[in-house]
């Protein structure tokens, strides 16, 4: 039950142990395997707090191609806070990982900024989706070949009222993509959305 039986590459693995992650929580014993070894989309239960940042991002930093200069990830949450500390936390995760560069963007904040900071070409995306349809629109952002979409708190995101924003970015994606959404509760919305816009989804709740 260590983080070095999982098959994590050494840098990720360095990166880590740095922060004192010891054993994977239950989310990511669950996640971490399940992402490396699966195409299938994934319906992930699970409350603020059990690690689910690194649950999703570790497995995807592990086989994203860092020698690619295209957007490969695509973060969406519901609340600039969220959107930052993700940031942060990949930061720290991709600390040994230097070609790979992560970009966040929300609202609330200079969108020139943010504009000059796509210009140097993250392949990671972590952003609200008010501020993502704002970048789409500005053909700042392009997520034509993302390989992985994760949607963060879900349920959180749609009793915000971002459904329609959520549809609008889903439908800029490529169908060949692994979609993985997280959420505390299963709200009818989120089951809306599920049934939507996931293919045979893989269900893990903790
Ligand atoms: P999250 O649910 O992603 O917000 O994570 C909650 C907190 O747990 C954050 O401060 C993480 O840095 C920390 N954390 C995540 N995974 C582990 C782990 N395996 N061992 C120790 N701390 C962790």
């Amino acid at each position: 039950n260590l983080f070095t039986e999982s098959n994590l590459s050494p840098d990720l693995l360095k990166a880590i142990g740095e922060l004192g992650y010891e054993q994977p929580t239950e989310i990511q014993k669950q996640t971490i395997p399940f992402i490396l070894s699966d195409t299938r989309d994934l319906i992930a239960l699970a409350a603020t707090g059990t690690g689910k940042t690194a649950a999703f991002s570790l497995p995807i930093l592990d086989m994203i191609d860092d020698a690619s200069r295209k957007i490969q990830l695509l973060v969406l949450c519901p609340t600039r806070e969220l959107c930052l500390q993700i940031t942060k936390d990949i930061k720290n995760y991709t600390k040994y990982l230097p070609n790979l560069k992560t970009t966040a963007v929300y609202g609330g904040s200079s969108i020139t900024d943010q504009i000059r900071s796509l210009r140097e070409k993250p392949q990671i995306i972590v952003g609200t989706p008010g501020r993502v349809i704002d970048l789409i629109g500005r053909k700042a952002l392009d997520f034509s070949e993302i390989h992985w979409l994760v949607l963060d708190e879900a349920d959180e995101m749609l009793s915000m009222g971002f459904k329609d924003d959520l549809e609008t970015i889903l439908n800029e994606t490529p169908s060949e993509k692994q979609t993985l959404l997280f959420s505390a509760t299963m709200s009818k919305e989120v089951e809306r959305i599920t049934k939507n816009y996931l293919t045979n989804p893989h269900r893990i709740s903790v």
